[in-house]
């Protein structure tokens, strides 16, 4: 199995420690008195794997010594938002079960629909490291949550790509991440069902999606030494990272983020969207937000999924324009004539370049910042000549000194236009091309964060962005966990039951509150990758018929 290197995150965070049960696991936790008699009753394998306490140390492997997941952990590092919620939400248990019978309705893959219903109240403190709760990691919250307001129906669609359960289903690795710092890897469930109540039962603050395995990922361990257990398909993934733009945003740093900096997550969008489309010839693209300071995309077209490591290698490589860290000095060195990516990338871009950039970030007003800039052009005397008209104007705009740069070299004689439009053209490409997270593309087995679910720290729900109104989207509004269940609270219409029986007409609850669009726009992308998935199925069929399936 490919296995990657820690991520600084997790080395800076220790506490975040990685589980993954097993049946010695599972004993030793048994002998620690994790799982009552009540528990042992009504629990399948499914469960018995996957204790809901915090496991003795001998259980736990090290983060290093399991493929890895990126964590955003260094969200936790810091302050976390308080989801401030002024009245408690006053809704029973069994108003919560209506609802979720209600997101149900027309779930025909539920046959153990009855066993989810357990009335168990899943431990609110699964361990001494647990932070106090905020709106993300709040239980209470987090029960609700999931029991009324996370889309089961169409999140098992999109990754079962059939009505039935599939192996792209069965066999897909789940990780739970719970308060507390306790990680189960390696999860897999046969049915939504199941898996629904193992979240009901944990309540994770984070759930992260893995690839598709040849076999069970709980057996995996069975498979020791043999190539019979192996990723064979997953989404093909982007990550970006505001963070990564810490040397171009000035607004501000590290885990803060405003809707001026986020526009670079835009830019990065634009243009990685159309690549994929226009490029590579994918049609269903979800970007989703990653609940504080990034974007997520996930590719789920059937051919992506089943792409290799050595081609997401390659995607990976074509999409690396942007090289280095901050302080490798000129970081794109692209060659020409332009690769015709490029060329319309910096059409996309050179727009944003000089509002989102120039403008709103004035990234070269101080004259240390402007120093950099210099370091990026053509010709000594051109470098001397803006140089000293700068030190004339302190304070002088990032506009004005990008216009003085062509005003400048007239002046100055003697320099290459060639030579100066190529170097403005990589200095847009640096400030603007999107900048990605390169292992969450290029392998398989990289987690990644599942959309739909609450960012501890900031309480927002991981919603699909529209990627056809992209200046509408400001991630500072998006629902967050708290909001989303004063909606339903205060929404005493909700739990009023109905009494035609009609699901459809009744509706759910998340219907009723701000997360409506997403889930909307979440359902009618699923309903898209289906109808190809059901296409492919019809034509493999016919082909069989014709030709027996040899040439397929
Ligand atoms: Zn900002």
């Amino acid at each position: 199995m490919p296995h990657s290197e820690t991520t600084p995150e997790q080395q800076e965070a220790p506490s975040r420690t990685q589980l993954t049960p097993t049946m010695e696991d599972t004993t030793l936790n048994l002998g620690n008195g994790g799982l009552t008699d009540e528990d042992l009753l009504m629990a399948d394998v499914d469960e018995v794997e996957s204790p809901p306490v915090v496991a003795p140390a001998a259980a736990v492997e090290q983060p290093s010594s399991s493929p890895a997941s990126k964590p955003e952990s260094a969200d936790e590092d810091d302050a976390p938002v308080e989801i401030k919620q002024e009245t408690k939400p006053e809704i029973k248990l069994e108003d919560l079960f209506e609802g979720m019978d209600s997101d149900d309705s027309d779930d025909e893959f539920s046959n153990n629909k009855k066993d989810v219903v357990t009335g168990q109240i899943p431990p609110s403190s699964p361990g001494p490291a647990a932070a106090p709760p905020t709106g993300g990691s709040n239980p209470d919250l987090l029960r609700v949550f999931y029991q009324l307001l996370f889309p089961w129906r169409y999140y098992f669609q999109w990754l079962n790509h059939s009505p039935q359960p599939t192996p792209d289903f069965k066999f897909r690795e789940f990780s739970l991440w719970l308060a507390g710092g306790v990680v189960f890897r390696f999860q897999s469930y046969s049915t939504l069902d199941l898996l629904r109540k193992d979240v009901f039962k944990h309540l994770p603050e984070r759930i992260e999606i893995g690839p598709i395995y040849t076999a069970n990922p709980r057996d995996r361990k069975t498979f020791r030494n043999s190539s019979a257990f192996r990723p064979i398909a997953k989404e093909l993934c982007f990550d970006i990272d505001l963070t990564d733009y810490d040397d171009v945003r000035t607004c501000c740093d590290k885990a803060n983020i405003c809707i001026k900096c986020w526009q670079f997550i835009t830019m990065a969008i634009k243009v990685l969207d159309r690549a994929l489309r226009e490029d590579f010839g994918y049609e269903h693209i979800m970007w989703v937000y990653s609940g504080r300071r990034g974007a997520h995309a996930w590719v789920c077209d059937r051919k992506a999924r089943g792409l290799d490591d050595h081609k997401r290698k390659a995607l990976g490589n074509y999409f690396s324009v942007v090289k280095g860290g901050e302080k490798t000095g000129k970081r794109v060195n692209v060659r020409r004539p332009l690769h015709p990516h490029l060329a319309r990338s910096l059409e996309i871009l050179k727009e944003h370049f000089l509002t989102d950039v120039l403008e709103a970030q004035d990234p070269w007003r101080e004259e240390d910042r402007a120093e950099k800039l210099l370091a990026l052009l053509p010709d000594i005397k051109l470098r001397q000549a803006l140089k000293e008209k700068w030190e004339f104007n302190p304070g002088r705009s990032s506009t004005a000194k990008w216009g003085d740069i062509d005003s400048v070299a007239k002046t100055v004689g003697g320099v290459n236009t060639k030579d100066l439009l190529e170097a403005k053209q990589d200095i847009v490409l640096e400030y603007t091309y999107p900048r990605l997270d390169i292992l969450v593309t290029e392998q398989k087995t990289h987690l990644l964060k599942s959309p739909f679910v609450v960012h501890p720290g900031t309480g927002r729900v991981c919603v699909p962005i529209d990627t056809s109104d992209l200046e509408g989207f400001d991630p500072l509004d998006v629902p967050t966990i708290g909001g989303l269940v004063n909606e339903i609270d205060s929404d005493s219409s909700s739990l009023v039951k109905k009494e035609d029986g009609d699901e459809d007409k009744k509706g759910a609850e998340w219907e009723r509150t701000s997360i409506k669009p997403y889930i909307d726009q979440f359902r009618g992308f699923v309903h898209g990758l289906l109808r190809e998935e059901r296409e492919f199925v019809r034509v493999k069929r016919e082909r069989e018929e014709e030709g027996g399936g040899l040439d397929f």
